[in-house]
Formats: C-alpha cells, structure tokens, sequence
C-alpha cells in the first residue's frame, strides 16, 4: 500500500546514499523498521511511526523497502537466528547453574558459623 506521493529525504547512518521516506496518511515520514517474520527475516519496510498508537490507529501505512528475498537467503538467515537463540538458552542455563553452586556455596558457609 503506498500512501501520498511526498517524500522525505534522510541521510542514514551506515549508508552512501540519503533514503527518500515515503510520508503516510498521517503526513509524517514513515520510519523505516526490520522485519523479523519467518517469511522475511531481517527484511526492511516502511511502516507509519504511529501504527498502533490510539490516535492514529487507521493508518496502517505500509511498503517493504528492502527487495523480496531469495528462498536460500531466507533459510540462511532462520538457521543463524536458530543457532542464536540456542547459544543464548545455554549461556542463560549455565549462568543459572552458577548462581545456584553460588548460593548453596553461601548456605553452607553460613551454616559453619
Ligand atoms: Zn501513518
């Protein structure tokens, strides 16, 4: 869906050239977001800055920015945030198991004195 023709023009950090915001229903520029869907993972798009908000809660200003991905990118890019999300689960485990050697180190010195 593409709102009015006005557009924005922004220089973003980490790119060579300025960006043109398409600018929403609402007339502010939209704000450019990252998709972390299954179908599109890390894929860029344009959303209205006042989606969801109780004001403007009729604009849902919308346009992908970022190309369609490959299927081969797509499958990639799951696997990786996979690979992620476990390491984080087992760093979460072991960090636990060692507050609790902590604590029961703590109970038993507590119970020597
Ligand atoms: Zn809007």
């Amino acid at each position: 869906m593409e709102g009015d023709l006005r557009r924005a023009i922004a220089r973003m950090s980490g790119m060579d050239e300025p960006i043109a915001f398409p600018v929403c229903g609402c007339g502010f520029p939209a704000q450019l977001k990252i998709s972390w869907s299954n179908d599109n993972p890390g894929r860029r798009f344009f959303g209205c800055k006042n989606y969801g908000s109780l004001m403007y809660r009729s604009c849902r200003f919308f346009s992908w920015f970022d190309p369609p991905m490959t299927p081969r990118a797509r499958v990639i890019i799951l696997g990786l945030l996979k690979r992620l999300r476990a390491d984080e689960v087992q760093r979460r485990k072991e960090r636990a198991a060692e507050l609790d050697n902590f604590v029961v180190w703590l109970d038993e010195k507590q119970a020597l004195e």
